[in-house]
């Protein structure tokens, strides 16, 4: 079998993780190193490496994810706004190969980076 990935080993409590949300599809966490106020990062169960390999399989989850984002963002109060960033591969600077979608807001944010 394929080694862990990090947010899996957090999924399964091996590693601690600050829980925001999760249902039976969907976790989110607190981003260990926040680059705005509010930094969740949405993660699918499934260990997807990335958007690159998302499949038609995938379609229902998608949706499930894009839910589990507005329903963070509602409770975490960013109802003037928020960001959403999903680094993809090399050049996207991922660095954790399982997808996550970040969402970050709490502040004014500019232009169109990380936060
Ligand atoms: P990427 O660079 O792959 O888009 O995002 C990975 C994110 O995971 C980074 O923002 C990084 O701060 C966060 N991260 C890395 N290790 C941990 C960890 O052990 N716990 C949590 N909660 N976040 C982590």
């Amino acid at each position: 079998m394929a080694e862990k990935t990090l947010f899996t080993r957090i999924i399964d409590g091996e590693i601690p993780g600050s829980f925001v949300y999760q249902d039976e599809h969907v976790i989110a966490i607190r981003d260990i190193n926040p680059a705005a106020p509010v930094h969740v990062l949405v993660i699918p169960r499934k260990p997807i490496p990335s958007l690159a390999e998302l499949e038609e399989g995938d379609l229902e989850l998608a949706g499930r994810i894009l839910l589990a984002i507005r329903k963070v963002a509602e409770q975490e109060g960013l109802s003037r706004g928020y960001r959403v960033v999903v680094n993809t591969g090399k050049e996207g600077n991922q660095t954790v190969p399982h997808l996550h979608f970040h969402v970050m807001g709490g502040r004014q944010l500019s232009g169109h980076g990380t936060a």
